[in-house]
């Protein structure tokens, strides 16, 4: 018995294949703003893989990197006008307060990429001897042609890959690139901004290098799982796989994991609209058995939409599993089992537990395996 899982890459349900100890990585965030309903998505699908990883009795060792250097933060610390790394630690702990408040699993590290900066230099200069790299106008880029599975986790042809490069900071008119699907290893820093000394001259990593130099550090050179939301399939994990296989001649990830992306009332949530929803708000307007509940009512592989009401609903059915203390004899573990091992498919989950409820029956052990304490 194992979970079966959606796989971006494989582009299908696939059971996870992995040993006693299953690694995973999720991209984590740049700690500069708040956490948002779209974050807490993330991080509780990963949970909930973990829960019934853990209670299928492997050990999971799930990784979350904190982007503490890039070109969101440096901006956010000059307007504030504080230190990049004290912004970092604050918003750090804020985060993590936050993800413990609802009841996710602590992380098995949460490695810093300014924590990273020799292995991020070794890599680099991996590539470069490998041919997949080249110096140009003082920055390093990756080749992306050297690759020639280039495009085999998101399947976009070019035009959608530029289109998405450019959406994502790809920088995709630099000059100092050889084609524009190249992308940054190594980068100038600006004159307030922090710089580490290199064989390539003065500066500091690009994005998705840190998490290839993290990953196999914390993790070794092959993930069982990896992902984030799924904005980050291109560039960033087409990115991280290119520079990552390139360098250890190994597959980086068996299992690639996407979680769809959370909107608000019909517009996609994100800091430049302003229209997000804050963990903590929620947090203070129910307790985490509700909050979790109203996350799990969405699948994680779909793009869902937030509504004011979820909340309301989701206190609701909370306290309908409260009030039903018959003996289930297994049934409600059985249920959440049976619906994680299809894809996680909590919404199904949820409904099952709300049938034995009805019934008068105990859902107690079900909600306890999705994390929900009655
Ligand atoms: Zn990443």
């Amino acid at each position: 018995m194992t979970v079966n899982l959606y796989d971006t890459a494989r582009q299908g349900i696939f059971p996870i294949e992995a040993g006693p100890v299953v690694t995973l990585y999720s991209c984590g965030i740049t700690p500069y703003d708040t956490a948002h309903l779209g974050h807490a998505a993330v991080y509780m699908a990963f949970d909930i893989l973990q829960r019934r990883l853990r209670d299928l009795g492997h050990e999971t060792r799930c990784v979350r990197n904190v982007t503490d250097v890039d070109d969101d933060i440096l901006r956010k610390a000059r307007e504030l006008g504080v230190h990049y790394l004290d912004l970092a630690a604050e918003q750090m702990a804020t985060f993590d307060r936050q993800m413990a408040a609802l009841g996710l699993l602590p992380s098995y590290s949460e490695p810093r990429a300014t924590s990273a900066i020799p292995e991020i230099l070794s890599l680099i200069q991996a590539a470069i001897d490998r041919g997949a790299a080249y110096q140009s106008g003082g920055a390093v880029y990756f080749d992306a042609s050297s690759f020639a599975a280039f495009g085999s986790v998101s399947h976009r042809d070019r035009a959608e890959m530029l289109a998405l490069a450019a959406e994502h900071g790809g920088n995709v008119d630099d000059p100092n690139k050889r084609d524009p699907l190249d992308f940054v290893l190594w980068q100038p820093s600006l004159e307030d901004e922090p710089a580490w000394e290199s064989r390539f001259g003065p500066g500091r990593p690009g994005w998705h290098v840190e998490c290839s130099a993290l990953a196999l550090r914390e993790l070794g050179e092959t993930l069982d799982v990896h992902g984030g939301g799924r904005d980050l399939v291109f560039p960033h994990h087409e990115c991280e796989t290119a520079q990552s296989e390139t360098v250890t001649g190994r597959p980086f990830v068996r299992h690639w994991f996407h979680i769809g992306l959370v909107g608000l009332d019909g517009t996609k949530m994100s800091k430049s609209l302003g229209n997000l929803v804050f963990v903590d708000d929620l947090l203070e307007r129910a307790d985490a058995a509700a909050v979790r509940t109203a996350l799990l009512a969405h699948h994680y592989r779909f793009d869902w939409e937030w509504h004011d009401g979820d909340l309301d609903h989701a206190v609701a059915r909370v306290e309908r599993w409260r009030g039903a203390t018959a003996d289930d004899d297994g049934a409600s573990l059985a249920v959440v089992r049976a619906a994680l091992d299809d894809d996680l498919d909590t919404p199904r989950a949820l409904a099952g537990l709300d049938e034995l409820a009805a019934s008068g029956l105990s859902v107690r052990a079900g909600a306890a395996l999705l994390g929900v304490t009655l």
